[in-house]
């Protein structure tokens, strides 16, 4: 296992007229578990084929526990890495197939034997090991893939591109916690590639958040929740996502169509900027907070969203299935202050308390 550099590294497909992931500079420590999540077309698979040696980088090094091995092919990279689709010599049998990457290693049969038969009981193929690959349902064989990534235990790290796309939604959850508990045993650095943010945040220590070929922001799930570093984790991470208002900041006032939200708890930031609150922490605010009338009322089991009319917008509040709310009324709602971003250009900047309550 080893730590891995990327330095200054960025990729263009097109001789630099496009940049399909823009300059990244970042550590992989030795024994996380990471997710690259994002949407479609901003860069996951290419940084993860860079990190394997699939695409050289237009720009920029990587390093092995120190060694540069930007020129290395994938093969001298003692990385492993799964696709999306399974990749298996359908000639052999799955338990072939899954010895293949220790033969070539050259170990010892005893150990070849007892690290299949590990994997095959962790993926649950402990019966499919003696029939070829393509009498297996597309799922399983994408299982084996999986297993062909996991058996060997001295990798520097296993990259996985979305590896669960063919798999049964509710056998998904069972392989993730399994891939999960396997990564606690083994303490082999992960790399994730997924758009779904489920994936991403129950897998992975630290997710990066991608977006047009950039890394957002890096975090736990909880910080890309709760502190949202960029506009983007505020919509993309949450369900449904973050509300944005165009306000105006005056003297550190902040207003909404001239209705008053709160202090900015930064000096200094003028003009039109965008303030991003969670559903969930738009709440009932009793004495407090900004009237707003009730629109609508949807009860999604276990808990309810409110669609909250505020000047020209509509606000969504997430609460419990206990407060009692009905369409048509008027409630005062508050943002709470401390999860109430300011944002200039995308960027949070500040938060946003009311006036009196400034930190
Ligand atoms: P997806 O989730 O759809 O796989 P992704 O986030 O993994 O997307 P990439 O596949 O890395 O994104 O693609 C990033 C950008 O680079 C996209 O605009 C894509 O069209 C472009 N791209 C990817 N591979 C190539 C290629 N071989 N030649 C030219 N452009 C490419």
């Amino acid at each position: 296992m080893a730590e891995i550099v990327l330095d200054n590294v960025a990729h263009s497909y097109d001789g630099g007229v496009t940049y399909a992931l823009k300059k990244i500079d970042m550590t992989w420590q030795d024994g996380k578990a990471y997710a690259l999540l994002g949407p479609s077309g901003c860069g996951k698979t290419t940084l993860l084929n860079i990190m394997s040696g699939i695409i050289k980088p237009s720009q920029g090094r990587i390093y092995m526990d120190g060694v540069d091995i930007t020129d290395k092919p994938t093969e001298d990279r003692n990385i492993a890495q799964v696709f999306q689709f399974p990749v298996l010599y359908d000639s052999m049998t799955v338990r072939k197939n899954l010895e293949f990457p220790l033969k070539n290693r050259k170990l010892p049969a005893d150990e070849i034997h007892r690290r299949v038969e590990e994997i095959a009981v962790l993926l649950g193929l402990e019966n499919d090991l003696d029939i070829r690959p393509g009498k297996l349902r597309s799922d399983l064989q994408q299982i084996v893939s999986l297993g062909r990534g996991l058996v060997r235990s001295d990798v520097a790290a296993v990259l996985f591109d979305e590896p669960l796309t063919v798999i049964d939604q509710n056998f998904k959850w069972t392989l993730r916690n399994r891939l999960k508990r396997l990564h606690l045993q083994t303490g082999v650095t992960l790399v994730y590639v997924t758009h779904d943010q489920t994936e991403a945040l129950t897998f992975a220590d630290d997710v990066l958040l991608m977006k047009d070929g950039e890394v957002v922001q890096t975090g736990s799930a909880e910080d890309l929740f709760l502190a949202p570093e960029h506009e983007f984790a505020g919509y993309f991470i949450g369900s449904p996502g973050m509300n944005f208002l165009d306000v105006d900041v005056t003297q550190s006032l902040v207003t909404f169509q001239g209705i008053e939200l709160g202090m900015a708890s930064e000096a200094g930031l003028t003009g039109s900027l965008r303030v991003g609150v969670r559903p969930e922490f738009v709440l009932p605010g009793g004495k407090d907070g900004v009237p707003m009338k009730v629109q609508k009322v949807e009860n999604r089991g276990g808990f309810q969203l409110l669609k909250l009319g505020l000047g020209d917008q509509i606000i969504i509040s997430k609460v419990e299935s206990d407060v009692v709310v009905n369409e048509g009324e008027t409630h005062n709602f508050v943002f709470v202050p401390e999860r109430t971003f300011l944002f200039d250009d995308k960027v949070k900047r500040a938060t946003v308390a009311p006036a009196g309550k400034r930190r």
